[in-house]
């Protein structure tokens, strides 16, 4: 049983039904292609890597803005498309689709309530859509309810101490001027003027539609302003206060800077944001969550031909795939979003995307979504390691 129909769970769901597994997959949501929270940007590779179709993508990107800090604004553009905007709910509804083409059982509209481990499995607790409940006992039970953690709890462990990005977006009717204007790259406003401690950002969407958000990191340490009125403040200061908003919505995003936290308990695994598979440097999951369902999938196929001890690999499988500059990026994150609260904060980020200007906008892509400092001159690491 898988819970949560996510990119992670509906992902798993398709892979473990092709291999002739028996699989439910259950989500609270009734419709997928409701509460669409995620901005949904994502590079070009992972695109084709997952055989994304046309269906799904909203629209196509060739470059990057960087807004800030203060009235700076810099610009990338590639011959070639970088990456893709994804309808969320359109990819959500696609996914559980093609995992009940291959035999998987969709149970929509129910939400876990609560499970325990038995001598064999596990047993699950479910309510439906009019409130009926039903028992279950799987031999293997999957969380994949993203961030919230519904099954695994959040790590107890300090050191896995989870760091917590919430993000609110608009979409926006935007006429057909603020569309060219917008519509072709990925833009960000960087700098404690734009958004103290996280940044902004204006996406597009399908023609005419754009996507207005900001994204702070949460800190503990001290009172922040209120999302909505940066989220206002930055509409107007984009000149898109004429845009008709039709949708919002928002969430957070999750994840331990190490990624050492327990992947298992008994017969229950995490997969995707359920064990910090969100990247803290730009709040970005969805292809990270593929790649837990594909490490996943074949030990649980084997795990369920009665090799349960393969199950183990599983964390180590997933920091391999990640790499070395997974946590790297973590760290870089977590230290320039809380930092970025200052004007000497916003000098030290003016002198580091200075240093990007010789790049292309694809070493720029290499940087961002491959974590390819090293690309850029070696200059972000002492920084990112915390050792300037
Ligand atoms: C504002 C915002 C913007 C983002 N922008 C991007 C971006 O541009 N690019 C990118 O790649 N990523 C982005 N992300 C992150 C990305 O959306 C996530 O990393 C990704 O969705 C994680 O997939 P998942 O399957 O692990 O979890 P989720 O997508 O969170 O899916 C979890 C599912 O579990 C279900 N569920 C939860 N609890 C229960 C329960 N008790 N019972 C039954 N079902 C339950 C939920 O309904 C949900 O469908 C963004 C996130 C946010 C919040």
């Amino acid at each position: 049983m898988i819970v949560g129909a996510g990119p992670a769970g509906a992902d798993l769901a398709w892979r473990l039904a092709s291999g002739g597994a028996d699989v439910v997959l259950v989500d609270r949501l009734a419709d997928l292609t409701r509460a669409a929270f995620s901005s949904a940007a994502l590079p070009m590779a992972a695109v084709r890597e997952h055989h994304l179709p046309e269906a799904v993508i909203a629209a196509r990107w060739h470059g990057w803005q960087l807004m800030g800090p203060g009235s700076q604004r810099r610009l990338w553009m590639a011959d070639e498309p970088l990456g893709a905007v994804l309808d969320f709910g359109a990819l959500r509804q696609w996914l559980a689709q093609r995992a009940a083409a291959a035999g998987a059982r969709l149970r929509l509209g129910w939400c876990c309530e609560g499970w325990e481990p038995m001598a064999a499995g596990a047993r699950v607790w479910l309510r439906g859509p009019d409130g009926q409940r039903s028992v279950w006992q799987p031999r293997w039970l999957v969380d994949a309810t993203g961030q919230q953690r519904a099954l695994l709890g959040d790590p107890v462990h300090p050191a896995d101490r989870l760091v917590a990005g919430v993000g609110v977006e608009w979409l926006l009717q935007v006429d057909s001027q603020s569309w060219r204007r917008w519509g072709d790259q990925l833009s960000f406003m960087l700098g404690s003027d734009w958004v103290p401690q996280g940044y902004g950002w204006v996406f597009p969407m399908q023609p005419g539609v754009l996507k207005l958000g900001i994204c702070r990191l949460q800190d503990p340490a001290r009172p922040q302003p209120p999302l909505q009125g940066l989220l206002l403040q930055l509409q107007r200061r984009l000149e898109l206060t004429e845009a008709t908003v039709f949708d919002r919505h928002g969430g957070l995003v999750r994840s331990s800077i190490r990624r050492r936290e327990p992947h298992q308990r008994g017969p229950l695994l995490g997969l995707g944001d359920a064990v910090s598979t969100a990247n803290l440097l730009g709040g970005e999951g969805i292809r990270h969550a593929f790649s837990s369902s594909a490490a996943l999938a074949p030990l649980l196929l084997g795990a369920l031909a009665g090799d349960a001890e393969g199950l183990r690999s599983y964390p180590r499988r997933l920091r391999r795939r990640f790499g070395w500059r997974w946590s790297l990026s973590g760290r870089l994150a977590e230290r320039t979003w809380l930092g970025l609260r200052s004007p000497e904060a916003d000098r030290r980020l003016e002198r580091l995307l200075g240093g990007l200007e010789a790049c292309n906008a694809e070493d720029l892509s290499a940087l961002l979504f491959n974590y390819r400092f090293e690309r850029y001159g070696l200059r972000a690491l002492p920084y990112a390691l915390g050792w300037r």
